[in-house]
């Protein structure tokens, strides 16, 4: 397949070039800068396509057959600019992708997504903008699937999660394990139309999504 990235310069983003490099798949990594580019090729891009979330993708998608939504605004902005990027950046892709007939669409979200007022305070604003995103992709008709790992670690992956529709708590998982999904995800036949939590835990990834 060809699979369009949104944030393939993050942290989950390189973790998913490395792991694509040894597949059938070709990534098309979206770059904000062009001297993002070498790198991300040595990892395992097959090209990049230079876009940004606030404005039109539409060029950068074409001859994509699924998308995967790794960006994310981050830490270090203000609130507006996860209204601006995780909630309207995901919604304008996923419109985008719909109306250019890419049928697929794999969302990283996030644990307590579902139902924002229940999760911790402080993460309030962000799970909402999340939320948003998700009914609008869940409402599209594409065959989407979302994934919403708990905490996320820069410890080296195991390959073992735990999956269910709702996890309990706030567990963590290495983003290398949640790119280790995403491209499961991919492969898979189960999880179209689906929407899962996933920590770390003992279960090898493609065992875990079968079970789903
Ligand atoms: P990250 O390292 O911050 O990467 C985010 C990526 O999004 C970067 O490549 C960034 O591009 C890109 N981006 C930001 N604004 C953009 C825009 N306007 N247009 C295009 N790309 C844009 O994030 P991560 O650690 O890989 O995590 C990915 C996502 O997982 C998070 O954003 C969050 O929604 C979700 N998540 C996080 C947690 C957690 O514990 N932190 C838990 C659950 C889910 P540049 O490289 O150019 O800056």
């Amino acid at each position: 397949m060809h699979v369009f990235i949104a944030g393939a310069n993050g942290q989950i983003g390189q973790h998913l070039l490395r792991e694509m490099a040894d597949s059938d798949h070709e990534a098309r990594a979206m770059i904000r800068h062009l001297d993002q580019g070498p790198e991300l090729q040595q990892m395992g891009a097959t090209e990049t396509v230079l876009g940004d979330l606030e404005q039109d993708c539409s060029e950068a998608m074409k001859g994509c057959d699924a998308v995967i939504f790794a960006a994310g605004s981050g830490p270090h902005t203000g609130p507006d600019k996860t209204i601006d990027v995780d909630q309207d950046g995901a919604i304008r892709l996923i419109d985008t992708a719909r109306a250019m007939g890419i049928k697929r669409f794999i969302m990283v979200s996030s644990m307590h997504a579902e139902e924002p007022e229940k999760g911790p305070e402080k993460l309030r604003h962000y799970l909402q903008a999340k939320h948003n995103a998700d009914e609008h992709l869940k409402n599209s008709g594409l065959n989407y699937t979302i994934v919403r790992p708990g905490q996320l670690t820069n410890d080296e992956g195991s390959g073992k999660v735990a999956v269910n529709a709702r996890l309990e708590g706030f567990g963590k998982i290495p983003r290398q394990d949640v790119a280790r999904v995403l491209l499961a995800v991919l492969e898979s036949d189960t999880t179209t139309n689906r929407v899962f939590d996933v920590v770390s835990g003992d279960t090898p990834v493609p065992e875990a999504l079968a079970k789903l």
